[in-house]
């Protein structure tokens, strides 16, 4: 089918439109939000859409249109369509979840392979590099405004970690370059969203290296980081993005591992694949999601248990030698 049409179809005939994505939104969450928002209020002007998502990281304030996220759900507003944005399953939509439950109808853009296709109608690729490309391919492409573009490219290039990741596509090269083509300062939003830390995330970063773990005879990196030591820093989660992709990158490490404590004994557990080992069959185990090579979920207990029950299921995946502990 005419990816632009789907679009075109879903749309007709609503007049309120509710868009929402997943819990501590990313770049790919908060580009899909605000890319699509935008894009129809130019094309759609006549639809009233609004977008509903938890406090979003700084970095990302500068796109347009984000003084105008909905923080709280309205109780007794029911709209016609909710669309659900870069979110596996229902639930981590959040606080967003009773208007998508209450809505005349949902349609769901995602591609998290643990995504069951949750909605009414679902466009789902977990090949996909980002929802940002997906909302891409149903739009048209010559109406893509230069705020719509800013999105959408934030998106992009978090999920890809920069055009780096293997879910980097030739259509993903294909989608920034026409997103480019409107004019769109991409040095400067990669610099600004993706790049510069605050020297609080550095310290955090250069802690949960400091005091990372090799186990697994050295195929798996772990580190965590305690409520103790993030109120230290008076860190939020957001200032812990990247973390777990930078203890990936040590060299004959097959999966990292990265946890913070939400609460006392609740942890927050991302995990990152060079890919021999799929670690969304191992959030999904514990009730979290994600992609082959990222996923995430939270898990209760002790750091050691958790760390223990995770590398059960992560020495299952490593070839006999490897997964015995050194
Ligand atoms: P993170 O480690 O939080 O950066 O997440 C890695 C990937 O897994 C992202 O695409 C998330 O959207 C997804 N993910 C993280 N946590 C969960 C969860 N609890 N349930 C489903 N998907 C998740
Ligand atoms: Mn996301
Ligand atoms: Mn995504």
């Amino acid at each position: 089918m005419n990816m632009t049409k789907m679009l075109d179809e879903i749309l007709k005939d609503k007049t309120s439109v509710a868009i929402g994505g997943h819990v501590r939104p990313d770049g790919d969450c908060v580009g899909a939000c605000m890319g699509l928002y935008l894009y129809m209020a130019s094309v759609y002007p006549k639809i009233q859409a609004d977008v509903y998502l938890e406090e979003i990281p700084e970095p990302f304030e500068f796109l347009r249109g984000t003084e105008q996220i909905k923080h709280t759900a309205p109780k007794n507003k029911r709209y016609d369509l909710f669309i659900s944005l870069d979110c596996g399953d229902s639930e981590r939509l959040g606080f967003s979840e009773s208007l998508f439950r209450t809505a005349e109808s949902t349609f769901c853009v995602d591609h998290h392979i643990s995504n069951q296709s949750f909605a009414d109608i679902n466009y789902i690729v977990p090949d996909a590099s980002s929802t940002c490309e997906l909302l891409f391919r149903l739009m048209d492409q010559t109406r893509i405004t230069k705020e719509v573009a800013e999105a959408l490219y934030v998106g992009i290039a978090h999920d890809t970690g920069v055009f780096l990741y293997s879910c980097t596509a030739p259509e993903t090269m294909e989608a920034a370059a026409t997103l480019l083509r409107t004019g769109i300062d991409a040095n400067a939003i990669i610099d600004r969203t993706y790049y510069v830390k605050t020297y609080i995330q550095n310290q955090i970063l250069g802690r949960a290296l400091l005091e990372s773990i090799l186990l697994l005879n050295h195929k798996c990196i772990a580190s965590v980081i305690t409520k103790n030591v993030m109120d230290f820093y008076e860190a939020k989660p957001s200032d812990l993005e990247g973390i777990v992709s930078q203890l990936r990158n040590t060299e004959g490490v097959e999966v990292a591992i990265f946890m913070y404590e939400l609460e006392n004994q609740v942890f927050k557990v991302s995990l990152r694949s060079n890919g021999n080992v799929n670690v969304s069959t191992i959030a999904q185990y514990f009730g979290g999601g994600g992609h082959e090579r990222a996923a995430g979920v939270t898990m209760r207990g002790t750091s050691y248990d958790v760390m223990n029950n995770l590398l059960r299921q992560i020495a299952h995946q490593l070839p006999k030698e490897s997964g015995k502990q050194k």
